[in-house]
C-alpha cells in the first residue's frame, strides 16, 4: 500500500505545492534580487505573485524558471518525503492552493 501511494507521487504531475511555500534564502543562495522581498520580519524570501505562487515558478510548465540555482530550501526538499505528503495532505484536506507556510 505504501509503495503504490509513493509511486503516485511525482513532481512531474504534481501541482507544484511546495512552490506555494514561504522559501526563507539563505545568504549563500544566488537568486536574482528582482525574485526575492523582505517579509516584516526581516526575513528574505522568495517573493509570490499574486497567487500565493512564487514568482520563479512557471504556472505553465509547472516548472521552476531558476532550477539551476534554486534556493538550497528547494534543493533539501524531498518529494514524497513527510513534509511533501503533509503538504499534499493539508492541500487535499483545505480543497484549494492558498497555502503558505515556511519551510524552517
Ligand atoms: S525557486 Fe523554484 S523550486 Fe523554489 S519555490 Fe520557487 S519555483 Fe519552486
Amino acid at each position: 500500500m505504501e509503495r503504490e501511494k509513493q509511486a503516485k507521487i511525482s513532481c512531474s504531475s504534481c501541482d507544484a505545492l511546495c512552490c506555494q511555500l514561504t522559501v526563507v534564502l539563505e545568504a549563500r543562495d544566488a537568486v536574482p534580487a528582482h525574485l526575492t522581498a523582505r517579509l516584516p520580519s526581516g526575513l528574505q524570501v522568495m517573493a509570490k505573485d499574486e497567487d500565493g505562487w512564487c514568482v520563479a515558478l512557471d504556472g505553465q510548465q509547472m516548472k521552476c524558471r531558476i532550477y539551476e540555482s534554486r534556493p538550497i530550501v528547494c534543493r533539501s526538499f524531498v518529494m514524497g518525503g513527510p513534509y511533501c505528503r503533509a503538504e499534499r495532505d493539508e492541500h487535499a484536506r483545505q480543497g484549494d492552493r492558498n497555502i503558505a507556510l515556511h519551510l524552517t
